[in-house]
């Protein structure tokens, strides 16, 4: 992938760049991303913690994750739009929500997880590997 791979939220205030090769990317069915999404899933990159440089305020939202982690996800004030996340239990990756990246088409999930909590009408591609839970344990 070309870097800096950049992205920012639907008004332009809070901005980002991701330095570093992501270390994977996957499609997260879970309950929380749905709601915190307005939709189906989440597709999400995950990149090294230190890669991930932020432009501008944003605000987050806590949650706790099956595993008792807290899950803190970032979103600009101002327009609502998830951008990313960190989770207290791993300083070593983040996840950066694809669909606000600049270039949303240079994503390549190679997994679906938490299909357990995966609505009837979330169409998935059968080609990729399918996870109950999150296989990263985050
Ligand atoms: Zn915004
Ligand atoms: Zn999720």
């Amino acid at each position: 992938m070309k870097l800096p791979i950049t992205g920012g939220c639907l008004c332009r205030k809070v901005t980002y760049q991701i330095t570093a090769e992501p270390i994977g990317a996957g499609n997260c069915h879970c309950r929380t991303c749905q709601k915190s999404v307005g939709t189906a899933y989440l597709a999400v990159l995950f990149v090294p913690y230190s890669a991930l440089k932020i432009r501008g305020k944003h605000t987050e939202f806590a949650t706790h994750s099956a595993s008792g982690n807290t899950v803190y996800r970032g979103f600009c004030p101002v327009c609502g739009s998830m951008l990313f996340g960190r989770n207290s239990g791993n300083d070593k990756i983040r996840p950066v929500s694809a669909a606000t990246l600049d270039d949303p088409r240079i994503y390549q999930p190679h997994m679906d997880f938490w299909v357990s909590d995966a609505q009837p009408w979330d169409y998935m591609d059968p080609d990729l590997p399918k996870f109950a839970e999150n296989p990263l344990h985050l």
